[in-house]
């Protein structure tokens, strides 16, 4: 929140509410500049509520707040863009809770990254456009995508060019990878790696990591190779996170 400041305007997506007390909703906004924000919104539950149908999950929606002392107050709410799709579509709609999950483990709460906002609402659209035309690749891809930025915004930028380890350049070859040592490894520093990366894998990688959303080539990638690069991509979230992520496991089953 601004200093010296009792109220201020944001736009904010929200991550997390529950409920509290008699008609109240506890909130965890994402907003662009002042990164997680606590909230509260007193009598949102309420149908008569102004704030009603404003504050739902993956809407985009224009705040007003009020600075308070342990959680600030959502004094008027206007939703601005709802990516609804997402709702009716199971595997898109985790996907969504997924980035949800990211964004609420990795980032504390009032440190900006108006970065990873601009990358998770993007995403989030990708999600909607993919539910709405049933592109379950595209979507795939774009979940790749938001965990590889992800990690980039927040200086865990995996090496991928060059060896991890050495520094030498990555022969076209089988590699390893090693989230600890923070990327790919070469043959010969792959005696401490985790696991073997294939060629095709460490391509995709490159490409998404190198490519902005708007250029990327239209890929099929095979499950094998699914399989592969989502492994790469959970072996370095999870190292940084120190924990498993429940989200997760419940995209691999849904
Ligand atoms: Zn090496």
């Amino acid at each position: 929140m601004p200093l010296h400041s009792r109220v201020y305007s944001t736009e904010a997506i929200v991550l997390r509410r529950t409920d509290f007390g008699e008609a109240d909703r506890i909130l965890t906004l994402f907003t662009p500049s002042y990164g997680k924000v606590r909230a509260i919104a007193k009598g949102a539950r309420r149908t008569t509520s102004r704030l009603a149908g404003h504050l739902e999950p993956f809407t985009r929606t224009q705040l007003l707040l009020a600075t308070g002392r342990e959680l600030d107050i959502v004094t008027q709410a206007e939703a601005r863009e709802r990516l609804d799709m997402l709702r009716d579509k199971l595997w898109y709609a985790t996907g969504a809770w997924y980035c949800v999950e990211l964004v609420d483990r990795f980032l504390e709460d009032a440190d900006p990254h108006p970065r990873v906002y601009r990358l998770f609402t993007n995403t989030l659209r990708l999600l909607e456009d993919g539910a709405a035309q049933d592109e379950h690749a595209r979507s795939w891809l774009a979940l790749r995508y938001f965990e590889l930025h992800l990690l980039d915004e927040l200086g865990y930028r995996p090496a991928l060019h060059n060896c991890a380890g050495c520094d030498t350049p990555l022969r076209p070859e089988e590699n390893g990878y090693s989230a600890e040592l923070g990327g790919a490894l070469c043959p010969t520093c792959s005696r401490y790696a985790q696991r073997r990366i294939s060629l095709p894998a460490l391509k995709v990688l490159r490409l998404l990591q190198t490519t902005e959303w708007e250029a990327l080539p239209r890929l099929r990638l095979d499950e094998g190779l699914q399989d592969e690069l989502e492994a790469v991509m959970q072996g370095s979230l999870r190292f940084h996170l120190d924990r498993d992520l429940k989200s997760w496991s419940f995209l691999k089953h849904v």
